[in-house]
């Protein structure tokens, strides 16, 4: 059976700050993040299954998509744990993400592709994730580009 790629887009706007940076970046600043998530699969064949011809229905990907990181990651400001003010800028403000990581474009997409491997139907495969900062800059990861996993 033929394999087919199924992509959906998400929008959400996001604060982050590069602590240490060389850069603009070190500053609190915001991004409208744009995240592709596509997923390989095979056509549902069963004719009296409600979801006949899909690979995934496209709303149960928006559902889980939205429950597992849009939700949570919508308006909120991510910073790297360590970072001076993380601990009170939290206690400051309601929605602040600590991370052990520097909240970089690839480290906040590589984050959002173990959340989601977790969470994708059994019928489907993650085949990569595109994180967008701004039009011209993003980040992506492809399941074809991790050899040494497979
Ligand atoms: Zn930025």
């Amino acid at each position: 059976m033929a394999k087919i790629r199924l992509t959906k887009r998400f929008e959400f706007e996001a604060a982050h700050s590069l602590t240490g940076y060389d850069g603009a970046c070190r500053h609190i600043h915001g991004h409208s993040y744009v995240l592709d998530v596509t997923v390989t699969g095979v056509p549902e064949k069963d004719e009296t299954n409600p979801k006949f011809g899909m690979v995934v229905d496209f709303g149960n990907l928006k559902q889980i998509i939205n429950e597992s990181i849009i939700n949570r990651y919508d308006h909120c400001l991510m910073l790297r744990a360590n970072s001076p003010a993380a601990l009170e800028i939290r206690d400051e403000y309601g929605k602040v993400e600590l991370f052990d990581f520097q909240p970089t474009c690839e480290n906040i997409l590589l984050h959002f592709v173990e959340i989601l491997q977790n969470k994708l139907p059994e019928t489907v495969t993650l085949h990569s994730l595109k994180l967008a900062e701004t039009r011209s800059s993003y980040a992506e990861w492809y399941l074809s580009d991790q050899c040494s996993a497979f």
